[in-house]
């Protein structure tokens, strides 16, 4: 059965938000000016919910909602703002995966928007002739053109809405537009992550322009408008993707990426790429099925491969169905939650690539048979040592312990971004999207008003002939975004995703986890302390879990060590969002309360308090 297929052709031609828990953040800019700066972590409400990371996104993606869009409609709106004011995380230079529940069938579609390898790309890419090793991977490696795939994002949205959607991509994309041209209020968050980016930014004279006005970091509080920006989603508009995947912009992508325009002054090597026209011109987004694992009286719906989200997220979560996680202390739970991530892991590393070019034994590894066999290796009162060998997929027998040699762990950076969005019909939109490391690749397109992304580094930086997830012309890198769909009885009860890298898996499972089995509130699932165990010596952690969980970790065996990112500077795991949905209709959309400097949900009718 050929469980993907292309879009892009077909495509090509066609406030009284307040609720529940909530607290209030914001620059206090707004007044009669209409910009959106006012957060809310959660709202509860009928008619329709969206949660991001920015209030604008939300209040586009609303106002879609409101005017009678539906989910798809007011999912790419909202992404297409998050390009105006996350333009570091995502925006039309990346790539995503969109999951959808359709309420009028019942189905869960997936649509694969991942970049692709340019064909021209040698698989000793990542291998500085200079010196014949890997080039350093930041900030050397990411900053480059050898980084940059073929974005998915534009032909993502033409197929959501193709398919699904009642906009044009061209009524989709106008409140982004008309937010591009009139600016947003720059918040602590987009100030910091400017500055951590400052050097990489600075090497490129078109993204110094942009970013860098006068040589600095835009001011907090002040607006920043990315009329560049505007003007390639007129051109989308007017014109649709081919727009995009053809013509003078993808001219100046293939430009910026061969012969990137560096400052004279800048010590990094930029080494140039390989995409080209034709990769432009022949990329597809791919509608493909979604993964479902059946959890306790649940259907998980994620990603299939080119991500690993789904398959990692779903065995894991198979390993722990074993257990009794409702029955067990704080720390009991949290150790097999742990141990569960990293058995499930080592699978991933050894199995999981694009499926267009490595055979993914994805029914094994969301077997219960093959849970069994990895679950019996969970013991519940130590860690194994780290890493821990991947699972026997040949032997899918439930025998304990059958294992093959270990394959290379990993553990990426955090950028990226994601949107939750429920509509009145009870139809679902889980969207992540991204440019990879926050500023991705740090190129603006010369004019253009947007960055490519560094997706590439997803591949494994070292060439090996057994590995899934190894460098192949027109092949998709292997990601860890985890958008998922949670159904009850055949309605969906919950929807949630996270940015973070392969700490995404984690932030997922452990969000589940948390709401589906420990009884936490949506909420609170959310925002608890998180920990992420990618099969590696030690636990990277939130400070504040270290201090809640770590001695009694420790006692299990578990090492913990805090997160950080270079390029955003935060002690954090993720930015997740969510929507609860009730039986009754009721919607709770969360959103972070502080990481990231906190989200925006909002709901179409507020619940009265
Ligand atoms: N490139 C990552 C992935 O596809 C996402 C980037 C991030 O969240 O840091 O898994």
């Amino acid at each position: 059965m050929d469980h993907r297929r292309s879009t892009r052709t077909a495509a090509a031609v066609a406030a009284g938000l307040l609720a529940a828990t909530t607290a209030l953040v914001g620059a206090g800019t707004a007044g009669a000016d209409p910009r959106d700066d006012v957060k809310v972590p959660t709202a509860v409400g009928y008619g329709g919910a969206i949660s991001t990371v920015d209030p604008e996104a939300s209040r586009v993606g609303l106002d879609v909602l409101r005017k009678g869009g539906n989910a798809v409609d007011a999912a790419v709106a909202a992404a297409a703002a998050l390009g105006v004011t996350e333009p570091y995380s995502a925006g039309v230079g990346g790539g995503g995966y969109f999951v959808y529940y359709d309420a009028a069938s019942g189905e869960v579609h997936t649509i694969d928007g991942r970049e692709t390898a340019p064909a021209d790309m040698p698989r000793d890419a990542f291998i500085d002739p200079a010196t014949g090793a890997p080039y350093p991977f930041t900030p050397d490696l990411v900053t480059s053109g050898v980084s940059v795939g073929t974005p998915g994002t534009p032909a993502t949205w033409e197929t959501a809405l193709d398919e699904w959607g009642t906009y044009s991509l061209k009524k989709a994309l106008k409140p982004a537009t008309q937010l591009a041209r009139r600016g947003f209020v720059v918040d602590r968050t987009f100030h910091d992550q400017t500055a951590s980016n400052a050097e990489r930014f600075a090497a490129f004279p078109a993204t110094a322009e942009l970013f860098l006005p006068g040589g600095e970091p835009p001011v907090v509080g002040s607006v920043f408008r990315n009329r560049d920006l505007a003007a390639t989603y007129d051109l989308l508009a007017k014109h649709g993707t081919d727009a995009f995947y053809g013509g003078p912009l993808a001219a100046d992508m293939v430009h910026a990426v061969q012969d990137p325009h560096t400052d004279p002054s800048t010590d990094l090597p930029v080494p140039p790429g390989y995409l080209a026209l034709d990769d432009l011109a022949g990329y597809e987004a791919l509608l493909q099925d979604p993964t479902v694992s059946d959890y306790r009286d649940y259907d998980v719906y994620g990603m299939a491969p080119s991500s690993s989200g789904g398959s990692t997220v779903g065995e894991a979560l198979n390993i722990l169905e074993t257990f009794d996680l409702p029955g067990m202390d704080d720390a009991a739970y949290l150790h097999h939650y742990l141990e569960a991530s990293a058995l499930a892991f080592a699978d991933r590393g050894a199995y999981v690539g694009d499926p267009a070019f490595v055979d993914v034994p994805l029914g094994t590894l969301l077997s219960d048979d093959f849970a069994a066999e990895r679950a019996c290796l969970l013991d519940p009162a130590a860690a194994a040592p780290k890493p821990v060998t991947p699972g026997d997929v040949d032997a899918d027998d439930a025998a304990c312990g059958e294992t093959i040699a270990p394959a290379d762990s990993d553990t990426e950076n955090v950028s990226t971004t994601n949107l939750t969005v429920v509509d009145g019909d009870g139809n679902v939109v889980e969207y992540t999207l991204t440019i990879e490391q926050t500023g991705g690749s740090g190129m603006v397109v010369p004019g253009r008003g947007f960055l490519l992304n560094n997706e590439l580094t997803d591949f494994s930086t070292v060439w090996r002939a057994d590995d899934p997830n190894r460098i192949e012309p027109g092949k998709r890198p292997r990601s860890s975004m985890s958008p998922t769909i949670v159904l009850r009885d055949g309605e969906p009860v919950l929807a949630l995703g996270s940015p973070g890298g392969s700490t995404i898996i984690t932030t997922v499972l452990q969000t589940l986890t948390n709401h589906l089995d420990r009884g936490m509130p949506i909420g609170e699932a959310l925002a608890a302390p998180r920990a992420a165990q990618r099969n590696t010596a030690s636990v990277t952690a939130e400070p504040e879990f270290i201090e809640a969980y770590g001695p009694a970790l420790k006692a299990y065996g578990h090492t913990l060590v805090p997160s950080g990112d270079q390029f955003t500077s935060a002690a954090e795991i993720g930015a997740a969002t969510a929507v609860q949905i009730r039986d009754d209709g009721l919607l709770t959309a969360v959103s972070e309360p502080r990481r990231r400097g906190g989200g925006a949900a909002m709901v179409v009718e507020p619940a009265r308090p």
